[in-house]
């Protein structure tokens, strides 16, 4: 068993699906090594970030918040500088931060598209590459991009994001490839419809309708997707890279 934790980053901590993932992350001792100490980027959400830092205050993990925009190539490279630094090093980058800006094509303006694109794909660039040179000199690391089911099947409204979505996707099996020979693994994780403030958003008929679509008839959960995703940080993922796992209930079979 390895007693020293771990060392992770999380972008987009403070809410649904990264705020699980952070917690696993720090509380977790199911898989071998996953327990870590977690610096977690957010945006805008300073109450939140702080309910998250209380609410793991017993745990034997060191948690740091750090606000910052990943879509911004600069502010990323200072908050990913900082986290490193705070956390004394890096293991797993954990790349969640995302955003919606669903309409039709024919309404969808430049800005809703770069908007998309910029939050939901460079920011995966943007962290990726801040935290590479010191994954490659240790010669180990984890790397999981949540993409999204979408990507997969593509979905009307939604032509920005599955955009980026799919981008991920290219973008996870690309650097897979660059860095195995390192000892790193780079996956993506494509979740289906989970319980989030971005899926509460949908009407209570969107919803319906989305269920009706799912094998498993219902909503996932953000620690569905969580403990993949420490799973695949887990000493037991190691022969694992370059891979598309959905969370999604059957949605993509
Ligand atoms: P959410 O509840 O809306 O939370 C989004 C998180 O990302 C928040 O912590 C937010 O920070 C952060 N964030 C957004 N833009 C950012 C930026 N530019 N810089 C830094 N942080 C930023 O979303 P979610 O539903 O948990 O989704 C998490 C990820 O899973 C996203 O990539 C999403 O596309 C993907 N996903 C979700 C679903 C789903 O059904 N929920 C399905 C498939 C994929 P603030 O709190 O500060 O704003």
């Amino acid at each position: 068993m390895e007693t020293k934790n771990k060392k992770a980053i999380v972008t987009g901590g403070t809410r649904g699906i990264g705020r699980a993932i952070v917690k696993e992350l720090a509380t977790n001792t199911y898989f071998k090594g996953v327990l870590s100490d977690v610096a977690f980027i957010y945006n805008k959400s300073d109450e939140a970030a702080q309910q998250l830092i209380n609410e793991l205050e017993n745990s034997q993990t060191k948690l740091f918040a750090i606000k910052a925009d990943v879509s911004s190539f600069e502010e990323t490279q200072k908050a990913i500088s900082e986290a490193i630094e705070k956390l004394g090093g890096v293991d797993f980058l954990i790349n969640n931060a995302g955003i919606t800006r669903d309409t039709l094509l024919l309404r969808m303006s430049e800005k809703d598209f770069d908007d998309v694109i910029d939050s939901n794909l460079k920011s995966v660039f943007n962290c990726t590459k801040a935290v590479l040179k010191n994954l490659i000199s240790q010669r180990s690391g984890r790397i999981v991009n949540i993409s999204s089911v979408v990507a997969l099947i593509g979905n009307a409204g939604q032509a920005n994001y599955v955009a980026s979505k799919a981008g991920v996707i290219g973008f996870t099996k690309s650097v897979a490839r660059e860095v195995a020979s390192r000892g790193i693994t780079v996956n993506a994780v494509t979740p289906g419809f989970i319980k989030s403030d971005m899926t509460d958003k949908l009407t209570e008929e969107q919803k319906q309708k989305l269920v009706q679509n799912i094998p498993l008839a219902r909503i996932g959960t953000p620690e569905n997707v969580a403990k993949l995703v420490a799973f695949l940080c887990s000493e037991d993922a190691d022969y694992i890279t370059g891979q598309v796992i959905s969370v999604d209930g059957g949605l993509a079979m």
